[in-house]
């Protein structure tokens, strides 16, 4: 989205109403190029109402990030917080960050996000002010095979914020979180570094917020975001704050003792717990059984005719039958 795009939406943001005539002329454009900066707006899922005489509005505003506040509440845990109106994947950004030698902490969060991924080449779908999309990069002094648990561990520190927020989430494993069976937000975690360490994770937040429609039709499973489950009252820049928090700790928990003492707690919010599933591999193969929940290296344990099988790897998809 163009700069001046972001630009007259933040002149709009607060809910009132802007002739275009005042628009062109605070930011120094025709009006003509206020015209084609509501037109690209929608195309994002932004609709912005024109009424004949008044001008423009965007009804009930836009929920920006308050890079600010969020720096400031980021920075008791020391993180190092950088907001930006448009990136296409933060993950991805995040990365060349830590090649280039950023410190662990770093988090990078996007307005609107284009090039969202989810694992295995997945996209990851957003629109402006309807998602939060960060990213967090976190050194670890260990292995890269001792992170067999982090994706967990992550799920449950952002279901351990969304709860603060008054939201009880479904953990699905690896890395799903779930609301009444409906996908809310994912996780995706890249890892850097020796086999035997150090090494760094970038780990990436996806959630939604209050997905405009023409979103919601880009998904192909079923979806939900905070909205649906009366949490709307939250702001993006409230939940971000949150989720840090809650991740600053539960990473500190995991790098110190690793996943075992959380599997408990993981295992309260297992969103398949005892239900029959299905796992697809990516080279098509499928496993049928019984979720039993997650050992203590993180594995998921499925009850097949032929006993119970511990599946290690996360490139597998798992689905309710
Ligand atoms: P799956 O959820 O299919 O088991 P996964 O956990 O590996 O796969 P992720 O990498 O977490 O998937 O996310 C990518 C998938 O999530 C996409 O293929 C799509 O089905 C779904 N998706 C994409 N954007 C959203 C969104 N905003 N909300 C909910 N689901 C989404």
């Amino acid at each position: 989205m163009r700069a001046l795009t972001f630009a007259v939406l933040k002149r709009l943001s607060d809910g009132e109403f802007h002739s275009g005539e005042a628009l062109a002329q605070a930011l120094d454009v025709s009006r003509a190029s206020i015209w084609n900066a509501l037109n690209e707006a929608a195309e994002f899922g932004v609709e912005v109402a024109r009424v004949h005489g008044r001008g423009y509005r965007l009804p009930g505003g836009l929920d920006w990030l308050d890079a600010e506040r969020i720096g400031a509440a980021a920075g008791n845990r020391g993180l190092f917080v950088r907001v930006v109106d448009e990136c296409g994947s933060t993950n991805a950004e995040l990365l060349r960050a830590e090649e280039a030698g950023a410190g662990s902490g770093e988090v990078l969060a996007a307005e609107l996000q284009t090039q969202g991924r989810g694992r295995l080449g997945r996209t990851w779908h957003s629109g402006l002010g309807s998602s939060l999309t960060f990213s967090l990069l976190w050194r670890f002094d260990k292995s890269m095979a001792s992170l067999g648990g982090l994706s967990l561990a992550v799920g449950l520190g952002v279901a351990r914020a969304l709860a603060a927020c008054g939201v009880e989430v479904g953990l699905k494993w690896p890395n799903d979180l779930l609301w009444q069976g409906r996908k809310l937000g994912g996780i995706l975690i890249e890892v850097r570094g020796d086999s035997l360490g150090p090494c760094a994770a970038v780990i990436g937040v996806g959630l939604n917020m209050r997905l405009p429609q023409e979103v919601k039709f880009r998904i192909d499973q079923p979806a939900a975001d905070l909205a649906d489950a009366d949490a709307e009252t939250a702001s993006r820049t409230e939940v971000m704050i949150a989720v840090l928090d809650a991740l600053t700790q539960v990473l500190v928990e995991f790098d110190r003792d690793g996943f075992a003492p959380l599997r408990s707690e993981w295992m309260r919010h297992h969103a398949h717990q005892n239900r029959a599933v299905t796992l697809s591999a990516p080279d098509g193969s499928t496993l049928h059984g019984m979720a039993r929940g997650v050992d203590e290296h993180a594995c998921l344990l499925i009850e097949t005719e032929s006993g119970v099988r511990a599946i290690h790897t996360g490139d597998v998809s798992l689905r309710a039958v």
